[in-house]
């Protein structure tokens, strides 16, 4: 049985490169295997940069893009485990395989300058290491990385790795604070939590030997491991703020779907053998979030890229176009509502199915606007090949007949439309036009009828007598 998991470290808001890791470590387990689990951890064992709303924030995001780990309500919490990861500790120093160390901040500072000065990496020089230190306030402890040692990875997504001991520091497993480190605290919790694959940044591969050593003092089964590629800005640098490296809750608040963000997340490190694009069912989607349904057992970490990803917001924005199009008019009508805080129409909506826009932000400023009354030249009313008089006379018999309209429904406005030019000799120029701007304010906007249903009788005769009031 697959077990993954997603182990966030409280520090702040998710970006896209946490919840990329949960949403591969997520497929991974769910499209795998029929028994694969998904689960949560903290690793909230860093004190200084704990930030509490961060787990809150974590979990909802989660289930938002339902990423849905078995434990999200009851995940396991480092801090509330601190007893254990000491007595692990101590059992390591105790069978030699660890040491207490009480160097001071000031000498590993100068043994770090003057490796500086030699342009030695920075590295413990193992003072510690054979004295046999009791522990007391203010120690640490240390992980003894075995001397000569080839230490091997064969990791899922970047192969066979090996790496030399000599360039591998006696890592502090536990801080002078009683806190593990991160090293200790993880190797131990995975295998409480018996995970299979670890799947995580490629920031932690140069850290991995360190863990298969720690896994094999502890006599567990190592885990596999999956580094998945750095996602690099579309200029080949590091992320930025500006390409789109935000909190992963700042695109809900942009207006992006979760199922545009995880189609998009999906493709940064992973792509399909059909090169297809779009890999989520949206009906299933709405019914349930079943990634089976869209990824029959083909997201394998072998066909994980190791070259880097590259952040695209211009994908993104293409699929939250289609995902928004492919919406129904009802479905469109609830999500703005939602989004926008106010009660759309379904007539409202159908301008929004329409299509192009890209996100929900752009749908509910377009609402907005819409309701406004617009402000516009009076020269706009008249077509480019109408005249004033024309323009008049359609407009005001138009508004006559409209303001005399009992049902207001698309085949009845359409009669009146119809009505107008062919009983006034007029082209459909010297009608649809100035209604059009009349109601909209805009020279490119839905046909005159569309806003017209949208708008509703009392708003459009409105702006339409209005209109004619300018001209
Ligand atoms: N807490 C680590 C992080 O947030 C987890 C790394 C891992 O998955 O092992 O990056």
């Amino acid at each position: 049985m697959v077990i993954t998991r997603f182990a966030p470290s409280p520090t702040g808001d998710p970006h896209i490169g946490n919840i990329r890791s949960a949403l591969f470590a997520y497929l991974f387990a769910k499209t795998n295997s029929e028994y694969g689990e998904f689960l949560l951890r903290i690793e909230d064992t860093d004190r200084a940069r704990h930030n509490e709303k961060s787990v809150e924030v974590i979990k909802y995001a989660l289930e938002w893009l339902d990423i849905y780990p078995a434990n999200l309500h009851k995940p396991m919490v480092q801090s509330e485990r601190l007893p254990i990861y000491k007595e692990v500790a101590l059992k390591l120093v105790k069978e030699e395989k660890a040491y207490v160390c009480n160097c001071s901040k000031e000498r590993l500072e100068q043994v770090r300058e003057n490796q500086k000065a030699k342009k030695l990496p920075p590295m413990y020089d193992k003072h510690c290491r054979n004295l046999n230190l009791p522990l007391e306030d203010g120690c640490v402890m240390r992980m003894k990385i075995p001397e000569n040692r080839k230490i091997e990875l064969d990791d899922l997504v970047r192969g066979h790795v090996e790496f030399d001991s000599k360039t591998i520091d006696d890592q502090i497993i536990l801080k002078s604070d009683g806190f593990p480190t991160y090293h200790l605290a993880h190797v131990v919790d995975d295998d409480a939590m018996k995970i299979t694959h670890v799947i995580r940044a490629e920031e932690w591969l140069s850290s991995t030997p360190k863990h298969i050593l720690l896994n094999e003092m502890l006599g567990y089964k190592t885990p596999l491991y999956a580094h998945l590629p750095v996602i690099l800005s579309p200029a080949g640098g590091k992320l930025s703020k500006r390409d789109g490296a935000v909190g992963i809750l700042e695109y809900k608040k942009m207006g992006y779907l979760p199922e545009a963000l995880i189609n998009f997340m999906i493709l940064l490190g992973w792509s399909p053998k059909d090169e297809s694009e779009i890999l989520i069912d949206q009906d299933e989607y709405a019914l349930k979030f079943n990634r089976t349904a869209f990824l029959p057992g083909e997201f394998k970490l072998e066909y994980v890229n190791k070259a880097p990803a590259v952040f695209d917001i211009k994908k993104l924005n293409h699929f939250n176009e289609i995902f928004l199009k492919n919406k129904t008019v009802g479905q469109l009508k609830d999500l703005v509502s939602d989004y926008g805080n106010f009660e759309v129409s379904t007539s409202e909506a159908e301008l929004l199915k329409r299509g192009g826009f890209i996100t929900l932000v752009e749908m509910a400023d377009y609402i907005s606007k819409l309701r406004q009354t617009p402000e516009y030249e009076p020269e706009m009313l008249v077509f480019k090949k109408s005249t004033p008089a024309n323009t008049k006379i359609g407009l005001s018999a138009v508004s006559t007949r409209l303001s005399e309209l009992n049902s207001w429904d698309e085949t009845e406005i359409q009669k009146i439309f119809g009505g107008v030019v062919s009983e006034n000799s007029l082209s459909n120029g010297d009608v649809f036009w100035p209604v059009r701007v009349a109601l909209s304010g805009e020279e490119k906007s839905p046909s005159p009828i569309e806003l017209l249903l949208a708008l509703g009788k009392e708003e459009s005769n409105k702006r339409i007598k209005k209109a004619l009031e300018l001209l």
